[in-house]
Order: C-alpha cells, then sequence, then structure tokens
C-alpha cells in the first residue's frame, strides 16, 4: 500500500498537461469516484489496525496533493484561455483614448519656427526676467525715452531695474553680445506689458523676433525674406506691404501688411475694408545697437523683425478675443485638434 501512495505520488509531481482536456483527464484518473485515490481510501479499510495511523496520513497527504495539482492546473489554463481570448477578438471596440490639442499658439509658434528654420534661422531664447540694459538701454532706448512710456512693464526691482521683459528683442541683445556674426536667430518667447486686460490686449503675450547680421545684408535682404514668410505663412497668394514706422531700434524701419487672405485684397470686416492686415514690424538694426553690443557697424549691418504670435494665430484661426488664449476653456482648446 505505501509503494502504491509513493508511486502515485510521483505522478502527481511529474504530470504536465498541455490542454484543458489533459487536465480533466487526469482529474477522472485520479480524484473521481472510481478514480486511483478513491481506490486507494476502499483498500485503506484492509489495513491493520497498528498501520492505520501511518498509512491513512499519508493517503490524506496524497488527496491533498492531488487536489492542489488540479487547481494550480485548471486556473493555469484558465487564466491563459482569457487572455487569448482578449488578444484574438479583434471585433471589440477599441478603448478611447483622449490625446487632448495643442494650444493654438503653440501651433503658430511651431510653424513660425519651422518656416525660418528652412532658410537657417536658428531658435534662441532667453530670461523673462532682465535688467534694463538687456531690455531697454541696449536697444537704444535710454531711461528717458518716450518709447519707454509705450512698453510699461511689471518691475521685480527698481534702481536697478529688474523688469519683465517687453519684448523679445532682449534676446537678441544676449546673442549679439555672446556670438559673432554672421548671426541668423528667431527668438520665440513669453513678455509682458503693463495693459488692462480685454479683447483686444493684455498683460501677456507672445513675440517671434528675427535677428540677421552679417556683412552688406541690406534691406532688399529683409523684404525677401518677409516675403518668403508672409508666401508661406499665409499662402502663395499673399503679397506684402512695407509702411515707413519708427522704432527706437531700427533706422530705417517698417510695419509690414500682408494682403487678406479671406478676401484677397477685395476689402472685409476682418481687415476693415482696406485689404490689408497689419502683422509685423521690422527694419535695419541701428548701427548703435550693434555698437552697444559690441559689434563693428562699419563692418556687419542686419536687419530685424518682430511679431505678435497671437496676432497670427487671430488672422489664421479668426480668433477675435485675446482672452481666450489664455482662460484654458477646453472648448475653445479642442476646436483645435485637427490642427495638430
Ligand atoms: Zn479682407
Amino acid at each position: 500500500m505505501k509503494e502504491k501512495i509513493e508511486a502515485l505520488l510521483n505522478e502527481i509531481d511529474s504530470f504536465k498537461a498541455s490542454s484543458k482536456e489533459q487536465v480533466e483527464e487526469f482529474r477522472i484518473k485520479l480524484l473521481s469516484k472510481k478514480g486511483k485515490v478513491g481506490e486507494l481510501f476502499d483498500e485503506f479499510k484492509t489495513v491493520a489496525p497498528e498501520l492505520r495511523k501511518e498509512v491513512g496520513q499519508k493517503l490524506n497527504d496524497l488527496k491533498n496533493k492531488a487536489q492542489d495539482k488540479l487547481n494550480a492546473l485548471k486556473e493555469k489554463f484558465e487564466s491563459s484561455e482569457e487572455g487569448n481570448d482578449k488578444e484574438q477578438d479583434l471585433t471589440l471596440p477599441a478603448e478611447a483614448v483622449s490625446i487632448g490639442s495643442r494650444h493654438p499658439l503653440s501651433i503658430v509658434r511651431n510653424q513660425i519656427v519651422d518656416i525660418f528654420a528652412r532658410i537657417g534661422f536658428t531658435v534662441s531664447e532667453g530670461p523673462e526676467v532682465e535688467d534694463d540694459w538687456h531690455n531697454f538701454s541696449a536697444l537704444n532706448t535710454p531711461a528717458d525715452h518716450p518709447a519707454r512710456d509705450m512698453q510699461d512693464t511689471f518691475y521685480i526691482n527698481e534702481n536697478p531695474d529688474i523688469v519683465l521683459r517687453t519684448q523679445t528683442s532682449s534676446v537678441q541683445v544676449h546673442m549679439m553680445e555672446n556670438t559673432k556674426p554672421p548671426i541668423r536667430t528667431i527668438s520665440p518667447g513669453r513678455v509682458y506689458r503693463n495693459e488692462a486686460i480685454s479683447a483686444r490686449a493684455h498683460c501677456q503675450f507672445h513675440q517671434v523676433e528675427g535677428l540677421y547680421i552679417d556683412k552688406h545684408v541690406s534691406f532688399a535682404d529683409l523684404k525677401q525674406t518677409l516675403m518668403y514668410f508672409a508666401k508661406e505663412m499665409f499662402g502663395e497668394k499673399t503679397q506684402i506691404r512695407l509702411r515707413p514706422s519708427f522704432f527706437p531700434f531700427t533706422e530705417i524701419s517698417a510695419e509690414m501688411d500682408v494682403s487678406c487672405s479671406l478676401c484677397e485684397g477685395a476689402g472685409c470686416n476682418v481687415c476693415k475694408y482696406t485689404g490689408w492686415l497689419e502683422i509685423m514690424g521690422c527694419g535695419m538694426v541701428d548701427p548703435n545697437v550693434l555698437e552697444n553690443c559690441g559689434i563693428d557697424s562699419k563692418q556687419y549691418s542686419g536687419f530685424a523683425f518682430g511679431m505678435g504670435i497671437e496676432r497670427i494665430t487671430q488672422i489664421k484661426y479668426r480668433v477675435k478675443d485675446l482672452r481666450l488664449y489664455f482662460e484654458n476653456d477646453v472648448r475653445f482648446l479642442k476646436q483645435f485638434k485637427s490642427a495638430l
């Protein structure tokens, strides 16, 4: 009897099933009413009384072991079967994944960066908290200059003045101070103004400023570069128009308009029936600015331009209220899903 128990124990230990059917065979062979374990229990009745305790214990161990093995095998096949079902049922609907959308200002910023990268402009960034020199003085706007009134900002410290930058031209000053020409870079970034918040003005917005400094850079290069940008951004038919203007850091200076992409110049309410949309300021870098930044203005010349990303986005996507950009209203933001 003991030998039979031992033999069965070995059989249980070494048993391996490769299908659910084999597990069932194992159950019938050992644990069903007429199975081998049952047979041994029948045989137990004939065991001599003095051996009963020892044999009985072994028999119980055998039964438990067989049951444990069966449970383990069942579990294994059931769980793997579930796994297979999940993998194989291709008719199940996919789980919905919400991917959100890029912010419209990021979309347009990336487009602008991409357009200028294609003609060799690098991207440069700088601090949003600036000293007076980099934000104003180096850019030909000394402390008593009236142009400062148009760019009132938030002061972190007075005397010496530390401010939230009013323009990303400050990044260009850093570039000119630290890089030898030729310089060809655009500086996208957030800027600040002390303005009452309304549909048309905000205390923060985004700019992209461009700078190109080399030998023999002329106004014709500026015009051609901006023409290329306008066509890439607003379409092949786009025309540009330069109007004389004034900025402290450029001489000569101009405002650039693009032909209205909605009415193609015929006049509509977006362009206020002029056929033109103002999008940026530009000009030849003032020789004083070059000298302020340690560049020989007799040897080098350059052009600079700057535009508001909000303004370009407003024209491209017809966003009428500036505040929408900063309110994080999902109803507004999800409209840009397809523009990723
Ligand atoms: Zn128009």
